[in-house]
């Protein structure tokens, strides 16, 4: 099988050369941090990575570009969309930031039920358009399956990850507000951005109506002021521009390529090999581990083996399961580890489906500092200390308010003349509430690959078969009656519920697959994301993930993977692997 190996396709210097002590796969949010921990150790690290480079500020080609300079203003093209119907539905998807997106006939898959898979495949990965909310999770977030049973429990929890939150913020710069509720534990936090006059009204009017909806500062990957471990990192103060998917050229968000892959770079330990398709995992049936990987040069086609002692599997959520599931041979003809039959099973995502828009009378002379790069969030109310609804788990609220265009609503008259007075104010206050809601994992949402199509690499195809159940109908329907409550409460007017309708994957929240637990007839990996069955292996991506909580996951991927790394380091050191 062609898994179990002992032929070696080496098509460039000798054995030597292409033996590194640690392999990254994927040079993303995850696959940095794995590649700085280890490279903080001293360990000699390679990251493959399929995507081209993309070198920090040189390689951000709109980055300082006014609306003008773009021939379309920024907006996409009918031919783009057309061409591009699933990338197209993302909102960072525009002329210019479209050069980060896989473009969808460049990376065919199979829906066989709607899933909009939104991808970056460049040296970042999606480190550069991402959005850079960074809540941690919460205790309730890593107990949701023991609190009501469904899906495995999670073979950690929140006190175990918090040292390590702490270590990944303060590296990566986040602000945010000292807030104190434990639905949304307070981490390492640069000063916050500031609720404008609409959005403190808000928040005092919820706090008198409810004791539990705290509408609070968004937490977010972004230097408000800088500290001295970023200033060594070459970046910079944000400048409340809100460009942040074209690439920032002051280094103000976090990125891979902004903050993680420099630093390795910096150590001497860390080689980055682009346009290197991992197709598989090589497994040594005789040494029980696996020995290397093997690659396929996506210009030439060239297959090549690269070998290590340990290996981080970080190419994403989907494609780390895909990687898995190709990497077959005789001792796992079901893919790497999977003795338990649970690869590429209990997909989740997070529930984005619901939109709550308002207007708000009145604060007419009340307006902001520049174009502020974060939201309002609301923590997680529902189902926190006991079941109280028709469905299982709860939902996190992003909000905000904003004046509306300087041409739209109430200032929108006339011609000549009067048309152009109508730009001359900001028009009354805008005000939405949308959906994060926590999805249950189940066996039935999964991934595996196509016997009979192909990429153009020769590497199957990946099916996704990912919907919502009835759970996620009930808990869209709280929402958006919850959403519009506390809109009318706080005094809002035109309430408008919107079910958008998302397809699974637009959230780009897709976890799990190669789910952590405790119990390998059960899950994939365990509580340091190793293979229960090869342990050299780890996974640190979303793919790692047993539930999915009602936070962001990025912030935790990063905390998972440097954990996971600092383990591998202290078990290389021990010899165990
Ligand atoms: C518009 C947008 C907004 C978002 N907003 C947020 C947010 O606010 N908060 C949040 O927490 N998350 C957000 N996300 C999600 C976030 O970007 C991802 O969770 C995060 O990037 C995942 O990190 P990763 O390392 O797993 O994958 P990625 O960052 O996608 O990196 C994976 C890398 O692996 C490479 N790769 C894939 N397959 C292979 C292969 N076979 N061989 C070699 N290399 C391979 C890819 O090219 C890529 O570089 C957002 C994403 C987008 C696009
Ligand atoms: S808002 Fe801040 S992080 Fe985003 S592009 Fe502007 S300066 Fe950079």
């Amino acid at each position: 099988m062609p898994g179990d190996t002992t032929e070696v396709n080496i098509n460039s210097g000798g054995i030597a050369d292409h033996t590194y002590d640690a392999i990254v796969i994927g040079s993303g949010i995850s696959g940095g941090w794995a590649a700085k921990e280890l490279c903080d150790h001293a360990v000699r690290t390679l990251i493959l990575e399929r995507g081209k480079d993309v070198k920090h500020v040189q390689d951000y080609p709109t980055a300082t570009k006014n609306p003008w300079d773009f021939k379309h203003r920024g907006a996409i093209t009918q031919d783009l969309k057309k061409n591009n119907p699933i990338v197209s539905k993302c909102y960072a998807f525009d002329e210019s930031a479209q050069h980060f997106f896989v473009k969808d006939a460049d990376h065919p898959y199979i829906q066989e039920k709607p899933f909009d898979w939104i991808r970056g495949y460049q040296v970042g990965g999606k480190s550069l358009m991402w959005g850079r909310e960074t809540q941690r999770w919460s205790r309730f977030d890593f107990e949701g399956p023991s609190r009501d049973g469904y899906a495995v429990d999670w073979p950690l929890r929140y006190e175990e990850l918090a040292p390590w939150y702490s270590h990944v913020e303060i590296f990566a710069g986040i602000c945010g507000n000292k807030d104190g509720y434990e639905t949304m534990p307070d981490g390492e936090f640069l000063p916050p951005w500031e609720l404008n006059c609409a959005e403190q009204h808000i928040k005092q009017k919820l706090n008198e109506h409810y004791n539990n909806r705290h509408l609070l500062q968004g937490r977010c990957a972004h230097l408000t002021v800088p500290a001295p471990i970023h200033i060594q990192q070459g970046r910079g103060q944000c400048q409340a521009r809100d460009l942040c998917a074209r690439g920032c050229p002051y280094g103000a968000y976090f990125s891979s390529n902004s903050s993680t892959l420099p630093w390795a770079g910096k150590t001497g330990h860390l080689t980055i090999k682009q346009h290197a398709v991992v197709h598989s995992i090589i497994y040594d049936k005789q040494k029980a581990r696996a020995t290397g990987v093997r690659v396929i040069d996506s210009q030439t086609k060239q297959v090549t083996e690269y070998f290590s002692k340990i290996i981080f599997v970080n190419a994403a959520c989907l494609n780390t399961n895909l990687i898995l599931l190709n990497s077959v041979s005789d001792r796992f003809p079901n893919g790497l580890g999977n003795d338990s039959g649970v690869l590429g099973k209990y997909v989740a995502f997070q529930n984005y489906r619901g939109l709550v828009t308002a207007t708000l009378e009145g604060f007419k002379d009340g307006y902001y500092f520049g174009r502020r790069p974060a939201q309002c969030i609301m923590p997680a109310f529902r189902n926190i200390y006991r079941q109280e609804t028709d469905f299982l788990r709860g939902y996190l609220t992003f909000a905000g308010a904003s004046r509306l265009g300087w041409n739209d609503g109430e200032n929108e008259t006339g011609i000549g003349a009067e048309f152009k007075e109508g730009h001359t104010e900001p028009g009354q206050w805008g005000v939405y509430m949308s959906l994060q809601g926590e999805t249950i994992p189940k066996a039935t949402n999964h991934v595996r690959l196509s016997a009979d199509q192909h990429d153009q690499w020769g590497i199957p195809q990946l099916i996704t078969s990912v919907s919502y159940d009835q759970n996620d109908e009930s808990l869209l329907k709280d929402f958006l009656t919850q959403a519009a409550e506390m809109l009318d409460k706080s005094g809002c007017g035109n309430i408008q519920q919107t079910d958008t309708k998302w397809a699974p994957g637009l959230d780009i929240h897709e976890m799990g697959g190669v789910r952590m637990g405790k119990d390998p007839k059960t899950s994939m990996l365990n509580a340091w994301n190793q293979l229960h069955h090869c342990k050299n292996v780890f996974v640190t991506d979303g793919a790692c993930m047993t539930s999915t909580g009602t936070q962001n996951p990025s912030l935790t991927y990063m905390a998972i993977t440097a954990r996971a790394a600092n383990h591998a380091v202290a078990e290389l050191k021990k010899g165990n692997l």
